[in-house]
């Protein structure tokens, strides 16, 4: 949308001003893969603390435009690229867990994790009609929990059969994944990004870089 960054930036400034630091979260595709060296150095220096960068669902008008998507090399790319830069302070994350790790837990040194997604442990998502789903990511159908004008929040969160799933999706369970020697540093990556390539939510993350070294 024209306007859209310049309008972002804009907000941010404004939480800012306000002493709330917001986590940015950057969409990847072939428009933008150029400028995201630029873009992380720019937001460091605004005073961002986190940046997560992810690639694209593939859901809605990117079904029809394939084309746009970047690729598992560019992912990589984007992410020897960002590693390398001299941030202040500002760290970056990423869709898969393992790196992501090792930017946010203490002194670089990756912790133990079994699961990357947050659905049902911290995330729930509300629509603004009142719906409720897994996550931004799982705005589907299938997924829905209910409806917060109608349904009791505590309720849907405690006994919920689809939060469970979430709840008990481990690394373990992740097609191509349960063998892979960095799973308990990962925990499988986006579950939302690997459903929408494969409307499977234990196939594994799509672009994951280190892959090749299960
Ligand atoms: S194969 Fe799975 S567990 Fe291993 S790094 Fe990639 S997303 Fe993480």
């Amino acid at each position: 949308m024209k306007g859209a960054f310049k309008k972002t930036i804009k907000g941010i400034e404004f939480l800012l001003d306000y002493g709330i630091i917001p986590i940015v979260r950057t969409v990847i595709w072939k428009d933008n893969f150029y400028g995201i060296k630029e873009l992380a150095n720019y937001l460091d220096k605004l005073g961002i603390n986190f940046q997560r960068i992810e690639p694209l669902l593939l859901a809605g008008n990117a079904i029809r435009n394939k084309d746009i998507l970047i690729g598992q090399e560019e992912y990589g790319i984007i992410y020897k690229t960002v590693s390398a830069l001299k941030l202040s302070k500002m760290k970056v994350l990423f869709g898969e867990g393992f790196p992501q790790l090792y930017s946010t837990s203490k002194n670089n040194v990756p912790e133990y994790r079994d699961h990357y997604c947050l659905v049902g442990v911290e995330n729930l998502h509300i629509e603004n009609n009142g719906e409720m789903y897994p996550c931004t990511g799982f705005i589907d159908p299938k997924f829905i929990l209910g409806n917060i004008l109608n349904d009791d929040l505590l309720n849907i969160w405690n006994y919920s059969d689809v939060l469970q799933e979430f709840r008990d999706l481990t690394v373990d369970k992740i097609e191509g994944c349960s063998t892979c020697k960095l799973r308990n540093y990962c925990g499988g990556g986006c579950r939302a990004i690997a459903y929408s390539y494969t409307k499977n939510i234990k196939s594994p993350f799509p672009l994951c870089i280190y892959r090749e070294e299960e």
